[in-house]
């Protein structure tokens, strides 16, 4: 998907809220494996908005920055104020040097946001100033005192408000300097600013973490709804150029010539880290380590693969197997194979029965057989933790 260049998110994420139970606010509590915040930031993301108001509690930010690289990507970390409202304008007063062109403020405790919602609140943004989702009321209501039905309240015209609540960014920054009362939600300051808001379809699984059951919920609806294992490929050549070694897994190689590349060249190592990204559909090595970018020249590959393991891991995957084939006539790879298992395993911190270092040759053709070069394929596959 395109990313909404001119799209950020404020996501609220200050509360203490422990009504959910745990000592610690339900928004930093684990779901399926990774803090709710993280779903949160990550669907954003996954919906092309890069650019987020991250609103935290001071006393959270170890917990903020132990979402890790990946995930903090184009994500500002600020501190919440005293009420939501306050929360809201120190994000927004944030993201006002990036002027962005519409901002979808959303609660971070609401982590099963789905792309389509989020397409839907910005589509409105098109004809409207403030755009909103929300579910009609279906079940009938009742006023009630002392375990008594003392009335029914006609339930036409009433609706159950979500987030993200979508607003062109002038507009509510505006809003929100010039409002004072307590409000409800943003949708509320934004009309209180005269602004138009316009409901959209809402989203019953986009829930609101509040109570321990809404976890276990939660959980259901992502199980049923994520794929619980995710396969990638890799593939790389580098070609021969005058040395004495190769890097290959992670191994020092002796050979009549060396690899040559950017980094140390080890196509092994690229290829099973392409097929990581590869599974995340989080591109390649290239998009995360920039040739064009002076400091990874001369880098050691075991760099890119950590990173890609680590991002699997932030994103909630573990690796449950990979297999790596080395395409080239010399040098023979059979008396490295097991120490390349090994240093490949110890490097994504995985035990060494859950990696394959393998090799064939081309039977002399093409470039592998004419010895120009090396080339590797690699298999990962990622299961849910
Ligand atoms: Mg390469």
């Amino acid at each position: 998907m395109p990313q909404s260049r001119d799209t950020a998110a404020v996501i609220v994420a200050a509360g203490r809220g422990t009504r959910a139970g745990g000592d610690i606010p339900k928004q930093w509590q684990d779901l399926a494996g990774v803090p709710v915040v993280a779903h949160t930031v990550n669907a954003f993301r996954a919906a092309g908005v890069a650019r987020i108001a991250l609103v935290i509690h001071p006393d959270d930010r170890p917990r903020a920055e132990a979402l890790g690289a990946a995930t903090l990507e184009g994500v500002e970390l600020v501190h919440g104020g005293e009420t939501r409202d306050a929360s809201v304008r120190n994000a927004l007063e944030a993201l006002a040097a990036l002027a962005p062109e519409t901002v979808l403020i959303h609660d971070g405790a609401r982590p099963l946001i789905a792309t389509a919602l989020i397409r839907r609140v910005l589509d409105a943004l098109d004809s409207h100033a403030g755009a909103a989702p929300a579910l009609a009321v279906t079940d009938a209501l009742w006023r009630g005192e002392a375990g008594l039905v003392t009335g029914t309240q006609d339930r036409s015209g009433l609706w159950r408000a979500q987030t993200p609540q979508g607003f062109r960014f002038p507009d509510i920054l505006a809003a929100h300097r010039a409002h004072r009362a307590p409000a409800a939600d943003d949708v509320a300051v934004a009309r209180a600013a005269g602004l138009d808001v316009a409901i959209v379809e809402g989203d019953e699984a986009n829930i609101k973490l509040t109570f321990a059951p809404d976890f276990a919920r939660a959980e259901a609806i992502l199980k049923d709804r994520a794929m619980t294992i995710r396969i990638g490929n890799g593939y790389d050549v580098h070609a021969f150029t005058e040395g004495d070694h190769v890097w290959l897994c992670g191994v020092k190689v002796p050979h009549s010539k060396a690899l040559l590349g950017h980094s140390d060249a080890d196509v092994g190592m690229h290829a099973l880290t392409d097929a990581i990204y590869g599974a995340l559909a989080q591109g390649d090595i290239g998009r995360h380590f920039p040739p064009s970018d002076p400091q990874w020249k001369g880098a050691e590959s075991h760099i890119f693969l950590r990173h890609a393991i680590g991002l699997a891991r932030e994103m909630g995957w573990e690796l449950s197997n990979c297999d790596v084939t080395l395409v080239c006539e010399r040098p023979k790879i059979g008396p490295h194979a097991i120490a390349m298992q090994g240093k490949l395993a110890e490097i994504m911190g995985v035990d060494a029965d859950r990696v394959s270092v393998k090799a064939t040759t081309s039977e002399r053709l093409g470039f592998t057989g004419r010895e120009e070069g090396i080339a590797s394929l690699a298999t990962a596959l990622l299961v849910r933790k």
